[in-house]
C-alpha cells in the first residue's frame, strides 16, 4: 500500500483519531509527527466499541493479530425497557456482522486499543517510514508566513514544519480556533457516569451472573436517561456508560469524579438488575458533560485540515465519535497518498468533501437519539418501541448505511476487507 509520495504531515493530538490517522499515513509512506500535550500517550480508563465501519479500517492497517488478542465479542444488542428489564429488541453482532459487513463489531478497553495502534506507528517492522511521536508537546500557536508550510508551536517554543498540519486535538481543539474554525461548540445539557465494574463481582452474584453467560451490547431506555454497559477484556470488567440530566458543577467542570452510590442513585425505580449492578462500582467512577459540536462542511483552511472530534464531535448516543475519527483517517490517507506536494491542497478538499457530510449525518442522528431514547412512557415510547422491533438502527439512520461506512475508492480495497473463515 505504501506509496512513492513523500512528505510530511504533521498531526496534532495522539487519541484514537490521532493515531490512527498517523498509522494509515505511514502506511502511504508519508513521515508523521504527532504532537500530544499530555505527558504520556494513552486513553482514559474505560470501554469503546468499534461498529464494522471501523473495524473494517483498523483490520484493514494489518492490525488483525493484535487485535484479536485484546477485543471481546458481543453475541447481541439488546434494548430494555426501564421499568421491567423487558427486551424491546434486539440485533444480531457476532457471526451476523462479520458475514454482512464483512467486518466484526467488537469491544475493547480503550487502553488497550490505543496501545496497539501507538506501537503499529512505531514499530520498525511496519510498512513505511516510522511515525515521530513527541509528548509534553502542547501546540499553543499556529506560524503559516509560508502558507505550504505550516508550523505547529508548543507552549516551551519548539517549532514544528511540514507539508500539512491536522488537528486531531479532541473536541476543545485549539487547531481548529488557529486556524479560524467557527464556533460550532454545544452543551447537551446532559452528562455520562462511566465506570468499569470488576467482571468477578458481576459473576459471583447471581442476579447479575446473566451479564458474564452471554456478551452482549446493552442499552436501557427510561425517561430523561439511559444506560449502556458491555463486557471488555473478555470479562475482565463491565463497561458502563450511564447518561443522566447534567448537574451544574459537571457542566462547569466537564469532568467530576463520582461514586457507586450517586451512580445507583441516579436510576430509582428502575428494574432490580440495574441496582444490582451499578452498586458493584469501586473507584473510578466519574461524571462527563457531554458536549458536541454542530454539523460543520468546513474543516480545512490551506494545508491545516481537521479530524474526529476537532472537527465532529458527536454525542456518544451511537457510539460513533472514534469510529467516524477512523473513518476520517482511512479517507485523509488514500488522499494525501494518491498526490505529491503539489497537490496537498485540493487533497485535502476531497477528504473534507467525502468526510464531512457524512459525518454530519452521524452527529445529527446522534443528538436526535437524545430524544429518542429519553421518551417519557406513553405514545411516543410505545411507536419508538414498536418502531425498534423492526429496524436495525436508530432514529432515522440504518445500520446497513452506517456500518458500510464512507466509501473507500483505493484500487487496494481488498486491504481494507476482511473476509473470516467459518
Ligand atoms: C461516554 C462516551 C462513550 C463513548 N463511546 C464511544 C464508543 O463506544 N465508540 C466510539 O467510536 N466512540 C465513542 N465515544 C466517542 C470517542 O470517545 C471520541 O469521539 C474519540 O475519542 C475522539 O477521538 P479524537 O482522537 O478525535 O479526540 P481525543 O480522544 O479527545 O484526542 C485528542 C488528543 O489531543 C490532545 N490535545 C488536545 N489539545 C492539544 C494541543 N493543543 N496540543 C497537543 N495535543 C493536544 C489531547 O490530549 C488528546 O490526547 C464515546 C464518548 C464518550 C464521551
Amino acid at each position: 500500500m505504501a506509496s512513492s509520495q513523500s512528505f510530511e504531515v504533521t498531526v496534532v493530538g495522539g487519541g484514537l483519531g490521532g493515531m490512527t490517522a498517523a498509522l494509515a499515513l505511514r502506511h502511504r509512506g508519508i513521515r508523521v509527527t504527532v504532537l500530544e500535550q499530555a505527558p504520556e500517550l494513552g486513553e482514559v480508563g474505560a470501554g469503546i466499541q468499534t461498529a464494522p465501519n471501523a473495524s473494517r479500517i483498523l483490520l484493514g492497517l494489518g492490525l488483525r493479530p493484535q487485535l484479536e488478542a485484546i477485543h471481546t465479542e458481543p453475541q447481541d444488542q439488546v434494548r430494555r425497557r426501564w421499568k421491567d428489564g423487558s427486551v424491546v429488541a434486539l440485533t444480531r453482532l457476532g457471526r451476523h456482522c462479520k458475514d454482512k459487513y464483512n467486518a466484526p463489531y467488537w469491544h475493547y478497553h480503550r487502553a488497550d486499543l490505543h496501545r496497539v495502534i501507538m506501537d503499529a506507528c512505531t514499530d520498525p517492522d511496519g510498512p513505511g517510514p516510522l511515525v515521530e511521536l513527541h509528548t509534553d508537546a502542547k501546540v499553543v500557536e499556529l506560524d503559516r508566513t509560508d502558507p505550504l508550510r505550516p508550523v505547529a508551536v508548543t507552549s516551551d517554543g519548539a517549532r514544528f514544519e511540514s507539508d500539512a498540519l491536522i488537528g486531531a486535538d479532541g473536541i476543545r481543539s485549539r487547531v481548529r480556533d488557529l486556524m479560524g474554525g467557527r464556533d460550532t461548540l454545544r452543551f447537551s445539557g446532559e452528562m455520562a457516569f462511566r465506570a468499569l465494574i470488576p467482571g468477578d463481582l458481576i459473576a459471583a452474584d447471581p442476579a447479575t451472573r446473566w451479564l458474564v453467560d452471554r456478551f452482549q451490547s446493552t442499552i436501557w431506555y427510561g425517561p430523561d436517561r439511559h444506560l449502556v454497559h458491555y463486557m471488555i477484556r473478555g470479562g475482565e470488567y463491565l463497561n458502563v456508560v450511564a447518561c443522566v440530566p447534567c448537574t451544574d458543577e459537571v457542566a462547569q467542570r466537564w469532568v467530576v469524579p463520582s461514586s457507586a452510590e450517586e451512580l445507583a442513585e441516579a436510576f430509582p425505580g428502575w428494574d432490580d438488575r440495574v441496582p444490582a449492578m451499578l452498586s458493584k462500582a469501586k473507584e473510578d467512577v466519574s461524571c462527563f458533560a457531554l458536549y458536541h459540536r454542530l454539523p460543520d462542511p468546513v474543516w480545512m483552511d490551506g494545508n491545516v485540515a481537521l479530524l474526529g472530534d476537532a472537527c465532529h464531535a458527536m454525542l456518544p448516543y451511537q457510539a460513533q465519535g472514534a469510529s467516524q475519527a477512523m473513518e476520517d483517517a482511512a479517507v485523509l490517507a488514500e488522499e494525501l497518498g494518491a498526490v505529491t506536494v503539489d497537490g496537498i491542497r485540493p487533497a485535502l478538499r476531497r477528504y473534507v468533501d467525502r468526510r464531512a457530510k457524512h459525518a454530519g449525518m452521524v452527529q445529527q442522528a446522534s443528538f436526535k437519539n437524545m430524544t429518542f431514547y429519553h421518551f417519557p412512557d406513553g405514545p411516543e415510547q410505545r411507536e419508538r418501541d414498536a418502531k425498534l422491533e423492526h429496524f436495525d438502527g436508530e432514529s432515522d439512520v440504518s445500520y446497513e448505511w452506517l456500518w458500510s461506512g464512507t466509501p473507500l475508492n483505493d484500487p487496494d480495497m481488498g486491504a481494507f476487507s476482511y473476509q473470516f473463515s467459518r
